[in-house]
C-alpha cells in the first residue's frame, strides 16, 4: 500500500469544512490544518483518519467528525489565554485542537486544556496519544466523572461536553466564569439531541440557545444518563 499523505489530506478536509460552512474561524481552521488527527485514531483506522465522521476507539465511544469538533471550537469562540474544561477526553484529538487555539506555543500568557474522561482505559489513551503528539503540556487528562466538572482549576473561560446530557449538569454551570461559553449536546441517548449553547453574562445571569441538531454517545455520571 502507498504511503498516505497525512498533511495533504488534512488540509483537503479543511478545505471542505470552510466550503460547507462549517468553517469560518481563522484560528479554528488554523488548529485543524495542525493537529494529526490519524494519530489520535486507533492503528487499524488512520487510513480513514480524514473522512468527516466518527471514528470508534473502542470500550463503545468515538471520536467525533471533524465537522463537530470545528463547530464546537467555533461556538466557544475560543481565545489565545482561555481556561477550558472538556468533558469527555475519549482519544484526546478535540483537546489538542482546543490547545492549539488557546495555548500556541510561543506566547505571553497561554490557556490550558483540563480534560475529563470517565473510563479509565480512554482517559490513558488520550494521555499518550498528547504524549506523542506533544501537547501534554497545554492539556491535562484527568479520569473521572466530568459531570461534577474539576472544581479545584474552576472558574472556567469555556466548557464542552462531547456527551449528550440530559440537561447540562448544575455543577458545570458553576463552574462556568463571568463572560464565559458552555456548549454541550442535550437529549435523548441513542437520538439526535441539540447543541445548547449557554453564555453566563458577566453578572452571573444564563442565556441559552439551541444551535442545531447533533448525534453523540450518552453521558454518564451523577449527573448524566443511568444505562
Ligand atoms: N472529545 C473526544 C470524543 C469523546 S466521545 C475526542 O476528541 O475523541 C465522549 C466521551 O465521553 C467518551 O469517551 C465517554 O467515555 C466520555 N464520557 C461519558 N460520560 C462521561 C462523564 N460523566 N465524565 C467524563 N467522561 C465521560
Amino acid at each position: 500500500m502507498s504511503k498516505i499523505d497525512f498533511k495533504a489530506e488534512r488540509e483537503k478536509l479543511v478545505k471542505r469544512l470552510i466550503e460547507e460552512g462549517f468553517l469560518s474561524d481563522e484560528k479554528v481552521i488554523e488548529a485543524m490544518k495542525k493537529v494529526p488527527r490519524e494519530e489520535f485514531v486507533p492503528e487499524n483506522l488512520k487510513s480513514s483518519a480524514y473522512a468527516d465522521s466518527p471514528l470508534p476507539i473502542g470500550y463503545g465511544q468515538t471520536i467525533s467528525a471533524p465537522h463537530m469538533v470545528a463547530m464546537m471550537c467555533e461556538c466557544l469562540e475560543l481565545k489565545v489565554g482561555d481556561k477550558v474544561l472538556e468533558v469527555g477526553a475519549g482519544s484526546g484529538y478535540h483537546a489538542a485542537v482546543i490547545a492549539e487555539i488557546v495555548a500556541p506555543e510561543n506566547v505571553e500568557n497561554p490557556g490550558h486544556v483540563y480534560t475529563i474522561e470517565i473510563v479509565k482505559e480512554l482517559a490513558d489513551f488520550a494521555r499518550k496519544n498528547l504524549e506523542k503528539t506533544s501537547y501534554i503540556k497545554r492539556v491535562t487528562v484527568i479520569h473521572g466523572d466530568g459531570t461534577l466538572g474539576i472544581p479545584e482549576h474552576a472558574p472556567y473561560d469555556k466548557i464542552l461536553l462531547t456527551a449528550a446530557a440530559p440537561k447540562i449538569p448544575p455543577p458545570l454551570i458553576e463552574q462556568l466564569g463571568p463572560g464565559g461559553i458552555l456548549v454541550a449536546p442535550v437529549g435523548e441517548p441513542h437520538f439526535y439531541q441539540v447543541l445548547q449553547k449557554l453564555r453566563k453574562n458577566r453578572d452571573g445571569k444564563t442565556e441559552f440557545s439551541d444551535l442545531c441538531s447533533v448525534a453523540f454517545v450518552p453521558l454518564r455520571g451523577k449527573y448524566g444518563w443511568k444505562i
